[in-house]
């Protein structure tokens, strides 16, 4: 699903953020990424979500090279083929939570109706349909991660990226976010989780590796 091949990256006026980094993520897993502060796991997530381009290497993700992407085709890419989750959400506060998980599909033109039974299924599956027509902000924050995954999965993209997900979250309500990622991919969705929570890789990912100064110094499987 991704293939990294010898992806460095240097940012201008500073030593690499990744260095030489070869990387393969097979359909249907969870990889966890962790690593101090600057190691280079963000920049490791904005190459593969097409946010960013690598200053040498290939990027391929689901058959597409994503490095070499028109900034047109990244657009779509980032709509279509990768959700996102975030350490503090980024759901849009002045729109309902149905519409927050309708955008995407809004954004890429699906009919509205097919749009809002499933944006309905997914807030269902994710236990907070009770809450579509709230505003984000009456919502907890385990709450609003569950908005946002949804919104992540409505067009259905083969890879979920997720930025510290449980990051903003206290210890009951990241263990629910824990629980329902390990639901997710063991239902096939592939994952690449950045995290500090080992919690989380452990709960979700079948596969953990550890970056420092751009490069990998451990890889564990389970
Ligand atoms: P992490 O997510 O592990 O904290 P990052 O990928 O954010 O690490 O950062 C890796 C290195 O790249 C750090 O030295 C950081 O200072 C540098 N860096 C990240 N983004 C930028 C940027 N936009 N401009 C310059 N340097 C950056
Ligand atoms: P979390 O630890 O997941 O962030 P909170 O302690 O913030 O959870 O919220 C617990 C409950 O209170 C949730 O069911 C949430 O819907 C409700 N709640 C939180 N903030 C508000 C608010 N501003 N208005 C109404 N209900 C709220």
């Amino acid at each position: 699903m991704i293939e990294i091949r010898a992806v460095t990256k240097t940012y201008d006026g500073g030593g690499p953020a990744l260095a030489g980094l070869t990387l393969d993520v097979r359909e249907g897993e969870a990889l966890a990424v962790l690593g101090p502060s600057g190691s280079g796991k963000s920049t490791l997530l904005n190459l593969v979500a097409g946010l960013d381009r690598p200053t040498e290497g290939t990027v391929t993700v689901a058959g597409t090279r994503v490095d070499e992407l028109s900034e047109t085709a990244l657009a779509r890419y980032r709509r279509e083929r990768v959700g996102m989750v975030f350490q503090f959400f980024n759901l849009l506060d002045d729109l309902t939570v149905l519409d927050n998980v309708l955008l995407p599909a809004q954004l890429s033109r699906v009919p509205r109706r097919a749009a809002r039974d499933r944006a309905e299924e997914l807030l269902g599956k994710l236990g907070v349909l009770g809450h579509a027509r709230a505003f984000p902000g009456r919502l907890s924050g385990g709450e609003r991660q569950r908005v946002a995954v949804a919104r992540a999965l409505m067009n259905r993209p083969p890879l979920l990226l997720a930025d510290e997900p449980t990051g903003a979250l206290d210890s009951a309500s990241a263990a629910g976010v824990r629980d329902l990622l390990a639901e997710l991919n063991a239902e096939g969705q592939t994952m690449l989780l950045v995290t500090h929570d080992t919690v989380l890789a452990e709960a979700c990912a079948s596969r953990t590796i550890e970056l420092a100064d751009g490069r990998v110094t451990r890889m564990v499987t389970r």
